[in-house]
Formats: C-alpha cells, structure tokens, sequence
C-alpha cells in the first residue's frame, strides 16, 4: 500500500520521541557544550608535542630533527634548533627545539608529522574547541601551548599510547643491552696482553 514506509517511520519517530523522556539510550542528541559524546580512539585534529617526566621543557621528546617541518604537506611548522645541547629526560645530551610552531589555521590533520616523527615525540590531539578571535597570530600555536604530557596522550589515546610506551621500553632495553655488550667487549679487549693473537680452539679428533 502506497504511504506504508512513510508510517513506519513515523511509528519509530513516535516511539523514540515518547520514549526519550523515560530512557536516555533513545537520545540522540546531546547538550551540548553542558554534555559531550565520548570521541572515540582514532578521533584527531591537530599536533601536539610530548614530554616525559612532570618538566614541559627538559622532557620534551622532540630533538629538532626536522623531519616533520620539511614533510608536512601545507608547510605549516616552524622549527629553530638550538645551537648547544641539553640533557634529555634521560640525562642524555640532546639538541632542542629553541622555537617549535604549529599553524593550526593552517594544517589539514592529516598526520604525516606523526607518521614520519623517529621519536614518537609528536601526536594527534583531540581537542577541537579551538575558535579564536583573530585570524592569525591567534591560531599559531607555540612550543609552551604544543607541550602535553604522556599522562595525557594515555588519557585521550590509551591504546595508542600504550603500544608507543611498550615500542620505547623495547627500545630502551635494546639499547642499554648493546651498551651493556660493547663495554663488555672493551673491558675484555683491555686485559687481553697487547700484541697477542686469540687462538682458535683445536677441532675435535675423530675415533
Ligand atoms: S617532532 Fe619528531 S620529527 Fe619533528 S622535529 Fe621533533 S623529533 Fe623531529
Ligand atoms: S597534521 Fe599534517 S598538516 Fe598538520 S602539522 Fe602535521 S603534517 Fe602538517
């Protein structure tokens, strides 16, 4: 019968409507900015920087190497490196980012920064309620706005963030087993007599 589809609607229209008053799954709409839906995991707007420990300067990940300014696409970040080095969060001597800009007016959120960072050191943020009044200086977001802790990355990327922590601890381990090896190798290369050659052990006589 012609008009069935359209009363059907209407029925579930009907009881959605009456029933939203008793059961709150049957909203649709949120209050907005009073209530917010949950964004979910993969949401992203624009880049933000990390920094381990509770020091927004000295735990900054970033080494200013420059990888993302020269691959994003719309060319909106601007990097200074320092001239000197500072000890990382590590206590590791490092360069820095002196002056470390994002152009949000500017950057289409396209996460080639994030893909091509070695350090894992600048992310997606999902904060969006970002208007201004100005057009320009306004949305030229410096190193200080930039800088959010890996307590927050956890908070807004708790999957992501994980997986990154477990890649660097990898890392790290890596690392100080290397360490661990090459210096094995020196303190036994040191009280080795100089001039000796190793000798080959004798292979095993057959019966
Ligand atoms: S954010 Fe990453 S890629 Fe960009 S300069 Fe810093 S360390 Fe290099
Ligand atoms: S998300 Fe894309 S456009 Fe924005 S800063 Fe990163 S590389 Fe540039």
């Amino acid at each position: 019968m012609i008009g069935t589809g359209i009363l059907k609607g209407m029925a579930v229209t009907a009881r959605n409507f009456v029933g939203s008053y008793f059961e709150k799954d049957r909203l649709i709409t949120v209050q907005y900015p009073e209530e917010r839906s949950p964004l979910p995991e993969n949401y992203r707007n624009f880049p933000f920087l990390i920094y381990d420990t509770d020091d927004p300067e000295a735990g900054l990940r970033c080494v200013a190497c420059k990888i993302c300014e020269k691959e994003c696409p719309p060319q909106c970040i601007y990097i200074i490196k320092s001239e000197d080095k500072k000890p990382d969060y590590m206590g590791k001597p490092q360069f820095y980012a002196a002056v470390f800009d994002i152009d949000i007016s500017v950057c289409m959120s396209c996460q080639i920064c994030v893909e091509v960072c070695p350090f894992e050191a600048i992310k997606m943020d999902k904060v969006f309620e970002l208007s201004k009044r100005e057009r320009f200086d306004a949305l030229l977001q410096r190193k200080n706005e930039l800088a959010k802790s890996n307590e927050y990355y956890h908070s807004i990327h708790p999957i992501e963030a994980a997986e990154v922590d477990a890649k660097l601890a990898e890392a790290a381990a890596a690392a100080a087993k290397k360490k661990a090896a090459a210096a094995a190798a020196t303190a036994a290369g040191s009280t080795s007599a100089p001039g000796t050659v190793p000798v080959a052990p004798a292979p095993p006589t057959t019966p």
